[in-house]
């Protein structure tokens, strides 16, 4: 059986048709990328545009996009940024939901978390979820200031985006770090006094300590199982469970966790070795 939502900022497919004794139901995000190139005035090979497209912040030296080049780009984002998220949870099922039988025993399966990027120029045929706008710098400029709907392309180089309490650089290639605000995740420290409400972009937000810091979600390229947590909302909305989630809710696992039988779902055991299932 195969399960479509559509939301304004993804869309999900729950697909249990390769579930079995050792294979859980999987669940893709799908996010939709209209990129949009954004280059010098009136034709010209190079020009100038200002940090987060706004004209009071400084201005960069950009050049005008070669078909290659946006091309290898585009591939670049996709390819990297699909890696980076797709396949990495596991969400436990809790509740007796997508129950099926295999060789004559009932199982109840976890969910795989996938994830795809799909992409295209912007066009009217093309329905997407966010549109993004991309400069190209000049190989004379190191950094312009981006935001989710504004790229650069230097945006897919791993760069230092901090430093670390023993001095080390924290490394983070920012599109990964973006495409997790475009699944709905907030900064590392979002909620926590020290992240004030009105700037969630303000400098704590992205982690104080080190282990908060080198979160995707922070100035890092580390992976939590929070960074579930748009799986799981996805799971409330298929099954129609309302939009709060509970900690036991589809709980997320960074490591696959095989379908249960009813007997181990009841007696909540983790199978995390593949089973020698008759
Ligand atoms: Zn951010």
């Amino acid at each position: 059986m195969r399960t479509f939502i559509s939301e304004p900022s993804w869309d999900a497919v729950l697909d249990t048709c390769m579930c079995d004794k050792y294979n859980n139901a999987e669940l893709t995000l799908t996010l939709k990328l209209a990129f949009k190139q954004v280059n010098p005035d009136s034709g010209a090979q190079s020009g100038t545009y200002h940090d987060y497209g706004i004209s009071s912040k400084p201005a960069r030296r950009i050049v005008r996009w070669t078909d290659a080049a946006w091309l290898s780009w585009k591939t670049s984002f996709v390819q990297s940024a699909e890696r980076f998220w797709k396949d990495k949870f596991w969400l436990i099922n809790n509740f007796s939901e997508l129950r099926y039988e295999d060789s004559g025993v009932q199982y109840i399966p976890n969910i795989w978390c996938r994830f795809k990027l799909v992409e295209s120029d912007v066009s009217p045929s093309f329905r997407h979820h966010h549109m993004i706008e991309v400069v190209r710098l000049d190989p004379s400029e190191t950094w312009f200031g981006s935001h989710s709907k504004l790229y650069d392309s230097l945006d897919i180089n791993s760069v230092r985006k901090g430093t670390d309490s023993n001095g080390n650089p924290i490394m983070q290639r920012a599109h990964v770090h973006e495409v997790g605000h475009l699944l709905g995740l907030g900064h590392v420290d979002e909620g926590r006094p020290h992240c004030p409400e009105t700037n969630t972009n303000a400098r704590p937000c992205y982690g104080v300590s080190d282990e908060d810091k080198n979160s995707v979600m922070g100035q890092g390229m580390q992976l939590r199982a929070e960074h579930a947590n748009p799986w799981r909302r996805a799971m409330l909305r298929m099954l129609n469970r309302g939009n709060i989630l509970t900690s036991s809710d589809w709980e997320a696992k960074r490591q696959r966790h095989y379908p249960r039988t009813l007997t181990e779902a009841r007696d909540r055991r983790y199978i995390t070795q593949k089973p020698a299932r008759t």
